[in-house]
């Protein structure tokens, strides 16, 4: 094996078995089996320890993403690892980064659903559904309806997140942010069921009547969000390599432990 060889394989495989950037690339085919991704949109992990984080090339396909060809990117949007441009959409990852370290990952989509909500007047998007408590500290809008391609409009956005954990960008689409590449996804799942229960009500011509505050307690003693983000993420993760959306190889690292799947609680 020649030197050139040597290192360009150390270039390229040190993200093919990079856990974050298999969950990312899990994440972003599953998001377009469930119409959450399409032909835009992004999802970023942070990497602990280092101002960066793991993103797709821009021009990738959602559905055909994979870890080798994950980026590793800096907070100034400098590539350090990887071979290609991040999203051009890439200040939205690093102003809410910065801005939030509690988020471990961040989803950028343009779910047609969440876009409505933006767009008609005297509605609000509110939780309605019981999964849903995870927002009820509010869904805030943001006013700036182009793409987010500067530092000023990332920071402008990070700051209409704020201590929140989605956040609706008029005319656009959405940006979610969570604890793991796992929550987010399911994060996406429940926004996008709770979007159209709201739309449904509204439909239907009644008025929608969204969790109350005692509603949300009560939801919230029951809640075992750790056990639900790895007893949905198994159910997806099993239907991605089933549907031929996931490799089969991806299967083992991805699938959750018996232990983790294991309720602490019973009532
Ligand atoms: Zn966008």
């Amino acid at each position: 094996m020649t030197m050139t060889q040597v290192t360009r394989k150390a270039a390229v495989t040190p993200r093919a078995n990079d856990k974050r950037a298999l969950e990312a690339a899990a994440a972003t085919r599953m998001l377009v089996a469930e119409r959450i991704l399409d032909y835009s949109g992004h999802v970023s992990i942070r990497i602990p320890g280092q101002d960066a984080f793991v993103i797709q090339i821009g021009s990738n396909s959602r559905a055909e993403v994979a870890p080798e060809s994950m980026l590793v990117v800096d907070y100034e949007g400098k590539v350090l690892e990887g071979d290609g441009q991040p999203p051009s959409e890439i200040p939205i990852h690093i102003e809410i980064l910065k801005a939030r370290p509690d988020v471990q990952a961040v989803l950028h989509s343009h779910m047609e659903l969440a876009i409505a909500f933006t767009m008609m007047g005297g509605v609000t998007l509110q939780p309605m559904r019981a999964r849903a408590s995870r927002w009820k500290s509010g869904i805030p809008t943001d006013p700036d309806p182009s793409h987010i391609k500067t530092t000023e409009q990332g920071r402008a956005l990070a700051k209409t997140l704020g201590p929140h954990h989605a956040v609706l960008m008029r005319a656009h689409g959405l940006t979610l942010v969570a604890e793991s590449a796992q929550a987010l996804f399911i994060d996406a799942v429940h926004f996008k069921e709770n979007a159209t229960a709201q739309m449904q009500a509204l439909q239907a011509g009644a008025k929608p009547l969204p969790l109350t505050d005692a509603e949300i307690e009560q939801i919230e003693k029951m809640e075992m969000r750790d056990w639900h983000i790895q007893k949905l993420w198994n159910y997806y993760v099993r239907k991605g390599l089933k549907d031929g959306v996931l490799p089969q190889e991806w299967g083992e690292p991805l699938i959750p432990s018996r232990e983790t799947l294991t309720r602490d609680r019973t009532y």
